[in-house]
């Protein structure tokens, strides 16, 4: 079955054609820059890549251009869009509403409109994603899948803020987590290479360009790093992580910011980006390192650092760790990072295989020696195919 996989962004819309039972992706793509000028990059399969430049003043725009390019022309790969049977919405923020994917209702939409205060950057853009998608194809049934469900498992001991209690019950003040789907996939592809093992304590090392940790304990998230919003936990790319909270009315008098100045500035201005001024890339900071750059090299260790902060918390939490797994851009690809992250840890049971480690293969695989009493995977992760899975599920 074809499902169409969304994932809209304020001025930007990911996606993919998938088919849900055998994971194979018929097209995928990114537009971006709706409503300043507009660019769509499709790709069909591996080799075919293509290109438009053309003016996206709205989502609206966006969506219908996909559409066409999925069934026009050169870039055609099914007949009609009456061949999608179903629409998979990757959505922000489900708030304590859904701790599960749901067939998108006029209710459910009512409730994502009511979490808009705890994403205000992103449940809008997913929430008009559904409502166009409604509209150019009536026929056809859209489901939410929430990058925060799978973090609905966390106890209280671990979601709470210590902030008077009337925060959480009036202000739903807490921890929700996020990149929920990423750790639910990669953490059942661990338990089947453990050998469908009972009693799991799984650690997921999800890092990208936004990044987080998740303690897995029996397939269920016990804790993970992120917060309220996906402001919290590690450093990342342009975000800070978890920092004192008296910096920000210190740097708000300094700099005579504002809150939304403020927001962004620990958003999209600080983390690998502010430390090193060099860039949000890791590559490019890895290769300003290599070649002396002091501040660069200061990035990386704080990063790893901030990283090994967590794996030896959740390690401890969950009394030791049968698997640690890297994933996502950073943990997929880069050998050095794992490497300074599982340094000097075999007193906790962790031993990386250099060698192991060092092989560039984009494919899930064990790294650990064979001593290790925890064992250490690369596992690709795979959003978009969790989301084509839900949807099939909820409507087949
Ligand atoms: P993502 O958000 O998952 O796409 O990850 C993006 C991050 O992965 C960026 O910081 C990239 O620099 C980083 N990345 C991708 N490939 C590599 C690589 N071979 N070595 C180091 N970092 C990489």
């Amino acid at each position: 079955m074809l499902i169409f996989v969304l994932n809209a962004g304020s001025s930007s819309l990911k996606y993919q054609l998938i088919h849900a039972q055998t994971a194979e992706v018929k097209a995928s793509g990114l537009v971006e820059r709706i409503g300043i000028d507009g660019i769509l990059k499709h790709e069909i399969g591996e080799n075919k890549k293509i290109t438009f430049e053309c003016p996206i003043p709205t989502h609206k725009e966006a969506i219908n251009l996909i559409l066409h390019t999925l069934t026009h022309a050169e870039t055609k790969v099914i007949d009609s869009i009456k061949e999608i049977k179903a629409i998979g919405h990757r959505v922000a923020h489900g708030g304590e509403y859904f701790d599960k994917s749901v067939i998108v209702t006029p209710s459910v939409l009512r409730k994502m409109e009511e979490l808009v205060p705890l994403a205000p950057l992103h449940n809008p853009a997913n929430i008009l994603g559904m409502q166009i998608c409604q509209n150019l194809m009536p026929n056809t049934p859209n489901v939410a899948v929430f990058d925060t469900a799978f973090h609905q498992t966390m106890p209280e001991v671990h979601f709470l803020f210590p902030v008077p209690h009337e925060d959480y019950t009036e202000h739903y003040l807490r921890k929700y987590g996020f990149h929920g789907t990423s750790h639910y996939y990669v953490s059942q592809q661990a338990i089947k290479l453990l050998g469908n093992k009972r009693n799991t304590k799984i650690i997921v090392c999800h890092l990208g360009n936004g990044s987080s940790i998740c303690a897995v304990k029996d397939g269920k998230s016990l804790n993970t790093t992120m917060g309220l919003t996906p402001l919290g936990g590690l450093m990342m790319g342009t975000r800070s992580g978890d920092i004192d909270a008296g910096v920000i009315p210190y740097l708000m008098d300094k700099k005579g910011m504002d809150t939304h100045q403020i927001i962004d500035y620990l958003n999209k201005k600080s983390g690998m980006l502010g430390v090193s001024g060099i860039s949000s890339d890791l590559r490019e900071i890895i290769s300003a390192a290599s070649e002396g750059d002091q501040r660069a090299q200061v990035t990386i260790d704080m990063m790893c650092n901030r990283i090994r902060k967590y794996l030896c918390a959740y390690s401890g939490l969950l009394g030791g760790a049968d698997a640690i797994c890297f994933t996502a851009g950073i943990g997929e690809n880069s050998n050095l990072i794992r490497e300074q992250v599982c340094a000097n840890l075999e007193f906790m049971g962790i031993e990386l295989d250099k060698e192991k480690n060092n092989l560039l293969l984009p494919l899930t695989r064990e790294i650990n020696k064979k001593s290790s009493k925890t064992k250490i995977f690369i596992i690709p992760t795979n959003e978009e195919f969790v989301i084509a899975q839900d949807t099939y599920n909820l409507i087949k």
